[in-house]
């Protein structure tokens, strides 16, 4: 079956075809780093990880990039609040940020670009919409000048008059339209600020998204990601300097929003006191339940938080873990495969697994929706429960071989949805050290394989081995890949390559 998403710009579902074939560009608005991050940012967080896992199931190489607005009117409030230095708020949160994310296993991007370091960049942009006569001065403010952009409003489909009646339209008498939004800030006395040729400011928010996307990916990227609530103004924005900018469009290809989070079916805010951060969540959730949670309900539906739904998520995802468990059970966690003639019971059986794996894959082909991917599992596991739990069932060399099989593509299926059970359960701190010690122990080389920041986390480190490692294979760097592998193996990290990709467990 051909990939199907649905594309914003568009409207529809359409068939998924890279620009360059087997190879994706994914864009995803990160975070603004003022506070620990909320379960709205978490489903977007989860929703497009699982997203490029699907896609790696599927055999793309996917470059992946998330921002870190690490500079902003949020982030220099909080700082004065605090009397902390704004750079150093920032940073504080962008490491919070790191432990929630990778406590519910999202993977790192191949980039985290930050504002702040592509400065640069974001005033060549202005100064080539400047020279354009799209964009405008004022009073050490540039704007861009939004009727001046034909194609404004294509996102979001509203128009200018719509768009006008908008909430989020920022008031000021001196813009030459009330729609014009800020390119360029001028600083107020004590704000942190950059110089420019029209006086010290900082970027506006949208700016950065345009600049580092095209930068990282090419303009023209596959896919441009993020929740609902920024397809207007910023992802609209962004297009309009992208475009105008390069004169050329679409800037991105397949435009991908992820619904709202509510609670007891009101909207999430701090003013109704029910808004949620994920650091909270995680003291009274484990992570797994908490990503299985976020993807029960398709990423393009309202998903609705209470107390009994995150119940339900545990209850199921148990429901799972014990199918596996019981798989484990029967075989020994083998590896190796006893052939042997099937009964035709078993053999009824396997055809069933097919289906299940077919029915999850079909699911997931039908823009990503992962509610009915889980139900392709939950049906997978009922299977199995009643093929082992039949009277006449005989534990042959064959329905061993068949329930390994089973167990590797129930492993490989819950993989794409993040939610192998137990896998980084039983990482304790005292993994870190060592972790640490591979990293810095890498020649210099080699250490450019690594992506960038350095974590606490043992996971976290893992990860990134693990990332190097794969970087290595693919540049046919072998003797790297060994060492990687052989070192964890001594402190006890039992690394499987499978067809599907890396396994990892404690031993
Ligand atoms: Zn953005």
């Amino acid at each position: 079956m051909e990939l199907k998403v649905y594309n914003t710009l568009t409207r529809k579902k359409e068939q998924f075809v890279p620009k360059q074939p087997h190879h994706v560009r994914m864009y995803v608005c990160g975070p603004t780093t003022y506070n620990f991050i909320h379960l709205g940012n978490a489903r977007a967080l989860v929703v497009f990880d699982t997203i490029r896992r699907y896609l790696i199931y599927r055999g793309f190489r996917v470059t992946y990039v998330q921002n870190f607005t690490d500079i902003d009117d949020k982030i220099i409030n909080r700082a004065a609040e605090e009397g902390e230095d704004p750079s150093a708020l920032a940073a504080r949160y962008t490491r919070e940020y790191f432990r929630d994310a990778d406590a519910l296993r999202v993977m790192r991007a191949n980039v985290h670009p930050k504002a702040t370091e592509h400065i640069e960049e974001m005033q060549e942009m202005v100064r080539g919409l400047l020279a354009k006569r799209v964009a405008y001065v004022l009073d050490g403010d540039v704007y861009f000048s939004v009727r001046k952009f034909p194609g404004y409003g294509k996102l979001s489909g509203r128009t200018l008059d719509e768009m006008l009646s908008g909430a989020r339209v920022e008031v000021d008498e001196r813009k030459r339209d009330p729609l014009d939004f800020v390119l360029w800030k001028a600083a107020k006395p004590g704000e942190p600020s950059w110089d420019s040729p029209w006086g010290p400011g900082r970027p506006g928010w949208h700016l950065e998204c345009s600049v580092m996307s095209s930068k990282y990916l090419g303009f023209g990227f596959d896919i441009h990601a993020g929740g609902s609530d920024l397809i207007f103004p910023h992802h609209e924005n962004e297009i309009a300097q992208a475009e105008a900018y390069q004169d050329d469009a679409p800037f991105a290809r397949y435009w991908l929003h992820n619904g709202f989070v509510t609670v007891n079916e009101e909207k999430m805010s701090k003013s109704l006191g029910n808004f949620f951060i994920v650091r909270d969540l995680l003291q009274e959730w484990p992570p797994e339940v908490l990503r299985f949670f976020l993807l029960s309900t398709h990423y393009r539906s309202p998903l609705d938080y209470s107390t009994e739904a995150l119940d339900l998520a545990r209850r199921s995802f148990n429901r799972l873990r014990n199918t596996l468990e019981l798989i484990d059970e029967i075989t020994g966690g083998q590896d190796v495969m006893p052939a042997g003639r099937l009964s035709r019971e078993a053999g009824d059986f396997r055809h069933q697994v097919l289906a299940r794996v077919a029915e999850f894959e079909d699911a997931m082909d039908d823009d990503f929706n992962t509610a009915l991917a889980l139900a392709a599992l939950f049906n997978l596991g009922r299977e199995v429960n009643s093929f082992i739990n039949r009277d006449d069932f005989v534990q042959t060399p064959a329905v061993v071989h068949i329930l390994i099989h089973v167990s590797r593509y129930f492993n490989s299926l819950l993989g794409v949805l993040g939610l192998i059970p137990g896998e980084g359960r039983d990482m304790g701190e005292e993994y870190a050290a060592q972790l640490l010690q591979v990293i810095t122990g890498l020649a210099p080389g080699d250490r450019s394989l690594l992506p960038e920041g350095l974590p606490t986390e043992p996971r976290a480190l893992l990860d990134m081995l693990l990332q190097a490692r794969e970087a290595a294979r693919k540049q046919k760097n072998y003797r790297l890949a060994d060492r990687l592998r052989d070192e964890l193996r001594e402190m006890g990290i039992l690394i499987e390559d499978t067809p599907r990709g890396v396994r990892w467990r404690l031993v």
